[in-house]
């Protein structure tokens, strides 16, 4: 345990690393289950590095957010503390570069004007990257506390922050990244082997339970008729004239794929293939040529003092690009989406498990982990993960069952045919009640944003005592970390968080010790019935056989609602979670839910008349620990 940071274990953290000692070092898998709190990341982190340092390996850690990898920043120096190890983080140029990033360009852009700085010597960040000496490179990144105080550090010393956490990569035991980064490219091209040898490297995957989600929404794409009047103007404007009516010709192809995907079938390649036959895959194949000159450099141009980045017919590129896959792979569907009045094609890739399983195969091990895995059988099969070759390792939560309280309150329902004014108010009145009556910081999350808004100026019409905070979908990162800092000071008088389940503060946040000791889920987030779902609900029924009900709308609604009630698990005093939606108490759902819910799960209905008493007679413990 030479990387072990802290002087005590928690009950079962031995046995853990013990395990992932004994599977990395026979070249096995890992799939781990443990709730918020129990250290797996340190858990991981030293059993891996301990791995590491005897057969020479890397370790590459992805995580779901920026945010998130602050969070393994801070365990990595505890860990640094203990015993020295060098460590790097890698996030976009989007997010590090100092040049451009203000300017709301996409990566692609961003990389593309980085590119043309560089050789034209225009950036003094990267100029003075040169000057340094590698092991200024390897401290200044290792010695940074979080992304933003790195980014403070490397703008005061006016150095490229994207260059020199790349270049600090090369010398790294532990490289810390997420998923978008490292794998935005479709068909995760972007591992680069120069950085990290995948076949000298164990993957260590956090949150995995999104990995499905996330690969797929990366591997979506949509293109409507304005992009391609767009790319039209766009190559009128450069001069591009050949180019320009080679698209025009594209426009009635367009309309007839659109036509024949939403009104005939949104999987049949055959009459799409015989389409493109009678336009000619030659010619289609021609033009994606031509715009590969274009979309991957700057283009110069009379009426621009600046260079100029193609963005419009990237977009056409990138639509001959997956018009292709869509005849070569069967999981990358389309479809036609309505929003706004403006009909767009959407290319979706339903099933990612091939991509998601050539992935993992390039490692010599990985290692996920999550609070919420589910069912192994469906992750399996879903995932495609070779159960011969990995082991699912569950860890059973300690003191949870004397500790924590769930309450299904069968009295509220948020099933969408249900939905009135009358049930908006009666959930902000279930919420004002809890809040009134528990002097604590309380989390509450919708199954949706829109649930959000309709309730909480409802809530706030009551005027609550309480400080209120509210998650906003657009904040940025330092807006959030903010927000949450303020709220978790309230801990000793109580405030109220309001955010949605999947969101920033329902996944990935820790609440430590008395930060959050009573959680509020409202309603199941199911996904809503989009033609996108109905395409894979279709694709899994026919592929793996499975409910696809339980594998795409009740698993991840599920998952979501464990991740926000676990964030009450790092509670040493009794807390509570209520489940504001009756579906809760079927049994179905119950089955699903992990086993330190099952067994604290209790049925009661929390109206201003029966709460107190609800919880005086199940759980006097939180009651009497109430103002502690
Ligand atoms: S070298 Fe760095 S700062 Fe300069 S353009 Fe590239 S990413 Fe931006």
């Amino acid at each position: 345990m030479a990387y072990f940071p802290y002087d005590s274990y928690r009950k079962g953290q031995v046995e853990l690393i013990e395990s992932i000692k004994s599977c990395l070092a026979d070249h096995q898998n890992m799939v781990i289950e443990a709730t918020s709190g129990f250290g797996k990341t340190v858990s991981v982190l030293s059993a891996t590095l301990e791995v590491a340092e005897k057969f020479n390996l890397s370790i590459l850690y992805l995580c779901r957010t920026k945010r998130e990898i602050d969070r393994v920043v801070e365990e990595a120096k505890k860990i640094q503390a203990k015993k020295y190890f060098t460590f790097s983080f890698l996030v976009s140029k989007a997010d590090l570069c100092f040049l451009y990033s203000n300017r709301k360009l996409d990566a692609h852009a961003i990389s593309i004007l980085c590119k043309y700085s560089i050789s034209n010597d225009l950036c003094n960040y990267w100029n003075n990257c040169q000057l340094l000496e590698p092991n200024i490179i390897s401290t200044l990144v290792s010695k940074t506390d979080n992304l933003s105080s790195y980014l403070l550090t490397t703008k005061a010393h006016h150095i490229c922050a994207y260059e020199v956490a790349k270049r600090s990569l090369f010398s790294s035991k532990l490289i810390i990244s997420t998923y978008s980064s490292m794998l935005q490219d479709p068909f995760f091209s972007s591992v680069d082997l120069s950085i990290c040898d995948p076949s000298k490297t164990i993957l260590i995957l956090d949150e995995a339970h999104n990995l499905y989600d996330i690969i797929s929404g990366l591997q979506s794409f949509e293109i409507d008729e304005e992009d391609i009047e767009d790319s039209i103007a766009e190559a009128y404007r450069l001069g591009l004239i050949d180019l320009a009516r080679k698209i025009e010709s594209l426009r009635p192809l367009y309309n007839r794929i659109c036509y024949l995907v939403d009104k005939i079938s949104a999987h049949d390649r055959v009459i799409v293939r015989s389409e493109l036959n009678k336009y000619s895959l030659n010619e289609i194949a021609l033009l994606q040529n031509l715009l590969a000159k274009y979309v991957k450099s700057t283009v110069g141009t009379s009426f621009l003092s600046t260079p100029y980045v193609i963005g419009n017919l990237a977009k056409i590129y990138v639509f001959i690009n997956y018009l292709f896959l869509y005849l070569q792979c069967e999981n990358i569907l389309m479809l036609v989406e309505g929003k706004h009045g403006r009909k767009s094609l959407v290319f979706i890739n339903v099933d990612p498990s091939d991509e998601i399983h050539a992935f993992l195969n390039k490692f010599r091990s990985f290692i996920m982990m999550s609070a919420t895995v589910g069912s192994p059988r469906i992750y399996h099969q879903i995932l495609k993960i070779d159960p011969t070759n990995t082991r699912f390792y569950y860890v059973e939560p300690q003191n949870l069952e004397q500790n924590v309280l769930v309450v299904v309150d069968k009295g509220i329902t948020t099933k969408y045919k249900q939905r009135s004014q009358q049930m908006f108010d009666k959930i902000a009145r279930r919420i004002y009640t809890i809040s009134e009556s528990l002097p604590l910081n309380i989390g509450v999350f919708f199954s949706s944003y829109a649930m959000l808004s309709s309730t909480m100026p409802i809530f706030c019409s009551y005027n609550t005592h309480k400080p209120i905070f509210k998650e906003d979908p657009n904040m940025t990162l330092n807006e959030a970390n903010k927000l949450c800092e303020q709220y978790k000071s309230h801990k000793s008088s109580g405030a109220v968080l309001f955010g949605v389940q999947g969101g920033r503060f329902s996944e990935g946040e820790d609440y430590q010790d008395g930060e959050m000791r009573a959680v509020i889920i409202v309603g199941l987030a199911l996904p809503p019935p989009t033609k996108r779902l109905f395409l894979r609900m279709g694709y899994i029924k026919r592929t793996f056989s499975q409910n696809a009900f339980l594998v795409a709308m009740l698993d991840p609604a599920i998952k979501k609602a464990v991740q926000a009630a676990g964030r009450i698990t790092r509670n040493s005093l009794p807390s509570v979670v209520f489940l504001l939606d009756s579906r809760f108490g079927s049994n179905l759902i119950i089955e699903m839910l992990p086993i330190w819910m099952k067994r604290t799960l209790i049925f009661g209905n929390l109206d201003e008349s029966s709460f107190i008493q609800v919880l005086n007679n199940s759980f006097p413990i939180f009651m009497s620990n109430l103002n502690r």
